[in-house]
């Protein structure tokens, strides 16, 4: 710890869109009450601080693409006390590991004009398959509450209390009607993380799983009921096959449908 006695903060990007840090950025008040309890150490979307470790939290946000971040990710490892991943990219890849079911050498040609100067791994693979990750908080983007407890928590020595429910609960909670039941659209609400209050189902919408797969989710169970309602393979795999696509519950169950 600095000499101020607070605890060193540093934010990390890897491949990503960057939505997660700006959830952090987006937390207005709440991030100020943040900023006054930690010293900000390396955050270059938001400060100039760009100071060296040790670190005492590291957020990290984003997947491992290239040979260079395989490498960085290690040193930021070895300078942090604590390291959290946040967002579907830093836990599941991202949207970015749809490459993973795909020979990356064919798609490059297709992007870029220059190929050759392109350096990238074959497949986009979450933080925790490098590092040991201590906490992981789900989401495309997290949601800023859920961040905010989990810095929270780890700046004074406790585990984040982050619900591990799904979302079909934050819909009951919240007294939606289900789209499945009453109206028969598909919802991967049942096996999805809950984080996002239920948004979807409130617009009478289906929950498309962007919070990644909750523990122990039943994909089997949630594709049967999906056939029921006239859903053949090409709709299961793209389900979940979409952001959280190499989370390992909804890779397996995308893979058991694709033709
Ligand atoms: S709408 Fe979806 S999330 Fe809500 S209760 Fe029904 S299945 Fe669950
Ligand atoms: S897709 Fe699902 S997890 Fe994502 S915001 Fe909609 S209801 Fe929430």
């Amino acid at each position: 710890m600095p000499r101020s006695g607070k605890p060193r903060l540093a934010v990390w990007k890897f491949a990503s869109c960057d939505g997660c840090q700006l959830s952090l950025l987006d937390c207005e008040d709440a991030l100020l009450a943040v900023a006054g309890a930690v010293d900000i150490a390396y955050f270059p979307e938001a400060s100039r601080a760009m100071a060296k470790g040790p670190y005492d939290l590291s957020l990290v946000e984003g997947s491992v693409t290239t040979p260079h971040d395989a490498h960085r990710i290690h040193e930021i490892r070895k300078a942090s006390k604590t390291l959290v991943t946040i967002g579907a990219c830093a836990t599941a890849g991202g949207i970015q590991a749809l490459r993973n079911f795909k020979e990356v050498r064919d798609l490059v040609p297709l992007v870029y004009a220059s190929p050759g100067y392109i350096e990238t791994l074959g497949k986009s693979t979450p933080i925790a398959y490098h590092v040991f990750v201590d906490y992981e908080l789900h989401g495309c983007p997290i949601d800023k509450g859920q961040l905010v407890e989990v810095i929270t928590a780890f700046v004074n020595g406790r585990r984040p209390n982050v619900s591990a429910q799904s979302v079909c609960m934050e819909c009951k909670r919240a007294a939606r009607v289900c789209v499945m039941v009453a109206h028969g659209t598909p919802c991967l609400g049942p096996v999805t993380h809950a984080g996002c209050g239920a948004l979807c189902p409130g617009y009478h919408r289906g929950c498309y799983g962007c919070f990644g797969p909750k523990e122990a989710a039943n994909t089997p169970a949630m594709a049967a009921a999906w056939q029921e309602l006239g859903s053949g393979p090409v709709e299961l795999t793209r389900a979940f096959r979409s952001f959280n696509a190499y989370a390992e519950a909804f890779r397996r169950e995308s893979e058991a449908h694709e033709r």
